[in-house]
This record gives C-alpha cells, sequence and structure tokens, in this order.
C-alpha cells in the first residue's frame, strides 16, 4: 500500500485563499485592514528568511505588514519597550516576536510581555492556560496547521489514538491538547520514552516533533495510520554534489509512505501550514479584537 500524500502546499494555499476573502471583506465591510508586527532581534540567517517569507505572505493576503528589525545587542527594555508600543497600537492585531532570541533576553517575560489578545503565536501563558482548559484562545502556528490536515483528511478524530512524539511547549504539548479537545486518545512520547515503536505502534495518527532526521522508521507505523511529521532537519546530500544538503523529517518517509495510509511530506507538508495558519490567526485576532464575528474554519 501507498500513502496519500498530504499536500500542505496546496492546503496552506487554500487556507491563503480564504484568509485573503475575509481581509477583502473586512476592508470593504468594515474599513479595518489586518496588521502583523513582526519583530527580529538579530540576524540570524534561518530567522530572516522566516520573517521575509512572513512580510511576504502578508501583504500577499492584502494585511499590513510591520517588520522591526533590532540589533543583536538591543537591551531588554528596549524590545519590552517596543511591544508595548504594539499593544497600544490599533493597527496592529497581531505581534509575533521571532524566536530563538539572543541570550541575553529572557524568552518567558518577553513572549509574556504581549497582549494575549495580539500573541498569534499562541506562545503566551494565558492562551497556553486558554488551550489546556477547552477556552476560545489564539493557537500555535504549527499544531493548528496539523489539526487542520487532520480534519481535512479524517473528518471526525473522535475516539483515534494519537501518539505525539516530542513535548515541546511550541509544538508537542499544544498539539496534544488539540487532539484531546478533539476527543482523540492522546500519548505524549519524549525523549525519556520506554519502548517508543511499541508506543508509536499503536497510534491511529502520528505527530513526529523531535528534530531528529528520519528517526520514525516503516516499521514503526500501524498500517494504515495518519503520519503527521513535523520536523525539518538538514541533512548532507552528497548525491546532488558535494557540499549540498537536503531538508528530511523526523519520519523516514521512503519506508513510512509504504506502511502509512495518509503522510505529510517534507517539505511541502507541515511547513507551509505554519505560515498559512499565522495569517490566519491575525485575521481572526483582528476580527475578536473589533467584535466581528470570527471567519469559519480558520481556528481550532
Ligand atoms: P524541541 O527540541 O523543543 O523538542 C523536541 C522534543 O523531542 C523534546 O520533547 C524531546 O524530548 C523529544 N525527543 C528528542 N529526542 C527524542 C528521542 N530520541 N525519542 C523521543 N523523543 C525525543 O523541538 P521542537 O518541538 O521545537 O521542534 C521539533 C521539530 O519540529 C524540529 O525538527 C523543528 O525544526 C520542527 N519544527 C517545524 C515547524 C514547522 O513549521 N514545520 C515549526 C516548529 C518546529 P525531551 O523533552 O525528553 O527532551
Amino acid at each position: 500500500m501507498t500513502a496519500t500524500i498530504l499536500d500542505g502546499k496546496a492546503f496552506a494555499a487554500g487556507i491563503r485563499t480564504q484568509v485573503a476573502a475575509n481581509v477583502e471583506r473586512l476592508k470593504t465591510e468594515n474599513g479595518i485592514t489586518p496588521g502583523l508586527a513582526v519583530v527580529l532581534v538579530g540576524e540570524d540567517p534561518a530567522s530572516q528568511v522566516y520573517v521575509r517569507s512572513k512580510g511576504k505572505q502578508t501583504v500577499e493576503v492584502g494585511m499590513n505588514s510591520y517588520e522591526h528589525k533590532l540589533d543583536v545587542e538591543t537591551p531588554e527594555a528596549d524590545l519590552l519597550a517596543l511591544i508595548e508600543q504594539l499593544n497600544a497600537d490599533p493597527a496592529v492585531h497581531g505581534i509575533l516576536v521571532q524566536l530563538p532570541l539572543p541570550s541575553h533576553l529572557n524568552e518567558d517575560l518577553v513572549i509574556n510581555s504581549i497582549d494575549p489578545a495580539k500573541d498569534v503565536d499562541g506562545f503566551h501563558i494565558s492562551n497556553v492556560g486558554l488551550l489546556g482548559t477547552g477556552q476560545k484562545s489564539m493557537v500555535p502556528c504549527t499544531p493548528l496547521g496539523c489539526l487542520m490536515m487532520l480534519r481535512e483528511h479524517h473528518g471526525s478524530l473522535s475516539g483515534l489514538d494519537a501518539v505525539v512524539v516530542g513535548r515541546s511547549n511550541i509544538v508537542g504539548k499544544p498539539m496534544a491538547q488539540l487532539l484531546l479537545g478533539d476527543s482523540c486518545t492522546v500519548t505524549i512520547a519524549h525523549s525519556r520514552t520506554k519502548d517508543l515503536p511499541d508506543v508509536v505502534r499503536r497510534a491511529d495518527i502520528v505527530i513526529a516533533a523531535v528534530g531528529r532526521p528520519q528517526m520514525v522508521p516503516g516499521d514503526w507505523i500501524k498500517p494504515g495510520a495518519t503520519v503527521i511529521d513535523v520536523g525539518i532537519n538538514r541533512i548532507p546530500a552528497p548525491e546532488k554534489g558535494e557540499g549540498k544538503t537536503r531538508l528530511v523529517g523526523d519520519v523516514d518517509f521512503d519506508t513510512a509512505v509504504e506502511v502509512a495510509g495518509a503522510i505529510t511530506p517534507v517539505p511541502g507538508g507541515v511547513g507551509p501550514m505554519t505560515i498559512a495558519c499565522l495569517l490566519a490567526n491575525t485575521v481572526t485576532a483582528c476580527c475578536r479584537a473589533n467584535g466581528l464575528a470570527e471567519p469559519e474554519g480558520l481556528t481550532a
């Protein structure tokens, strides 16, 4: 059996189309243009690429993009002052501080200084608590993207056994909360989990969010299971030439695709969904800020 490929690139394009339609409606019917502010401290090359891509896609769906690039040595007080200014700015509906921050900055303090209503990454402690108690919150973008793809593929997730490999605050834990919210029976696995292959083999849904290239082989997958590969790992690719590299996930795609019922590729799976969900969250935040009905299908 060869698995259905869950095409995150196409799915993300669909989300962006829905976001753009909602932005247009907000502009014409309400005279409001949603705005997303992205703050980048320092010059980490990967972060620069992400921030550029976020800014470009924000503008493409018709929203305002505000980029704030700060020196790597920016004092914490200056960053907090900028966030306070963005919190107070009615043209800004979403605020994202690109992580990781330079080591002299306290990430928790910075994230928790963002107005929770504008916290489109969903990392503020208030949003974490709201999600954990099943209340309306801003939902972290990567797990939200995974959930949307799962709902699209399965319809109802109720009663399915889900295993989330990885317990980070940005992927694993919120992913588990979302699956629980959709009535899955959820197991969270991590580096201390005993008999990980057996744990994974029980799952109808496997979410791999570990950061270890091709760690989950096909023989860990229950036949017919749905596999969502969050990992993004760069490995050497000598077949492409000397010094060349390629991206792989946390799942060994070539063996897993022969066993799974459905699987996300890397690249082109979860990755494109993350920015699409950031745009979706910004529209949701804008509607909530203005007391307007939230668009259907753009949040959890
Ligand atoms: P973290 O490093 O924060 O967390 C990794 C998790 O994996 C930890 O909980 C760790 O367990 C667990 N782990 C590590 N080794 C093993 C092992 N051998 N067996 C079982 N579990 C293990 O990573 P993130 O959650 O931030 O990211 C995970 C992956 O997802 C990365 O590849 C990252 O690049 C990618 N990513 C992709 C995004 C996208 O847009 N597609 C967005 C965000 C991340 P423990 O807690 O015990 O240490």
